[in-house]
């Protein structure tokens, strides 16, 4: 039926930073409850906090606090996004197993995001995975606005394919991955991003993908993105998250309604979904809201029961 999708697909869990930091301040024990919690799922990789200044996005403050609390449960690599050397030496200090450094591809939202040029975060990623490789800590680089920027419209592949040349040869990263910070992606733009890289030379199967539901594609995104070849998503517990500096975006894909998809394809996560659910329920309590995640209502499909006869 499907037979080039991959057999086995990582799911990286984000709702812990990307999903909290546009949330109104939780305490830092909540958060230590959710990783916990999300760790005893099957779940291999957990962004579990951000080294941002406290003032540049205050429900991130208390990072080191929440590396320190959790209860890392072996086979499980808790990663932490950095801005900066600061940030980057504070990750360290709390044995992060890898560093997420981050650059927009959009000059505007680069600027707005971490005030710099994309030449100079090309620069500062060099330097940060330098500083990693140091400590024997993996690196990863995403790319934000891969998909479009809600500042400059439409970005360009080639210039999403040439920025992952040079940090995966300049920069010397271990990792790669695209991050749709506006919402942007449709399954159109993914598979004219994968084309570029492909031409530009990088493994599609290594790299990892990152989607925002704002236009309710992100479901889609995966799919095709499956098709082509990829094996790495992430998503986000509930469908928590957003962007602070990008207007209008949304909650990032959620982890629930990727497993299930993603597994009902054939293609292994090593998730289990009940305790996935058991989490959403946990984050929606966290929160105080109910989160976008469906099957976190619905339970997964073959679970429906048909109570009454089709109309
Ligand atoms: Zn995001």
């Amino acid at each position: 039926m499907f037979t080039d999708l991959p057999d086995s697909v990582e799911i990286r869990e984000v709702g812990p930073r990307d999903g909290l930091q546009n949330e109104t301040t939780i305490p830092v024990g909540e958060r230590i409850a959710l990783i916990d919690a999300l760790s005893a799922t099957g779940l291999t990789a957990i962004e579990a906090a951000s080294f941002v200044h406290p003032k540049a996005i205050p429900p991130m403050a208390g990072s080191a606090e929440v590396m320190r609390g959790i209860t890392r449960v072996p086979g499980v690599r808790y990663r932490a996004l950095v801005p900066n050397e600061r940030g980057a030496l504070d990750a360290l200090a709390c044995d992060a197993d890898e560093l997420e450094v981050v650059m927009s591809i959009s000059e505007t939202h680069n600027r707005k995001n971490i005030n710099m040029a994309p030449d100079e975060s090309v620069k500062q990623i060099i330097e940060l995975t330098d500083l990693a490789h140091r400590e024997e800590t993996p690196v990863e680089a995403i790319l934000s606005t891969a998909f479009g920027c809600a500042y400059e419209g439409d970005i360009s592949p080639t210039r999403v394919a040439y920025y992952a040349r040079r940090v995966l040869d300049e920069g010397g990263v271990d990792a790669l991955s695209f991050g749709d910070t506006s919402g942007m992606a449709t399954p159109r733009v993914v598979v004219e991003l994968l084309d570029a890289l492909e031409v530009e030379g990088i493994d599609i199967s290594r790299i990892g993908l990152h989607f925002h539901n704002t236009r309710n594609t992100g479901l889609a995104n995966i799919m095709v993105a499956m098709q082509k070849g990829v094996s790495r998503f992430d998503a986000a517990i509930g469908g928590l998250g957003g962007c602070p500096y990008s207007p209008g975006a949304t909650g990032n894909v959620a982890t629930e309604d990727v497993v299930h998809m993603v597994e009902d394809l054939g293609a292994t996560t090593g998730i289990d979904l009940d305790r996935l659910i058991h989490c959403g329920q946990l984050a929606e309590e966290l929160v105080g809201r109910q989160l976008p995640a469906q099957v976190l209502r619905s339970g997964p499909r073959t679970r429906t029961v048909v109570t009454e006869e089709p109309v």
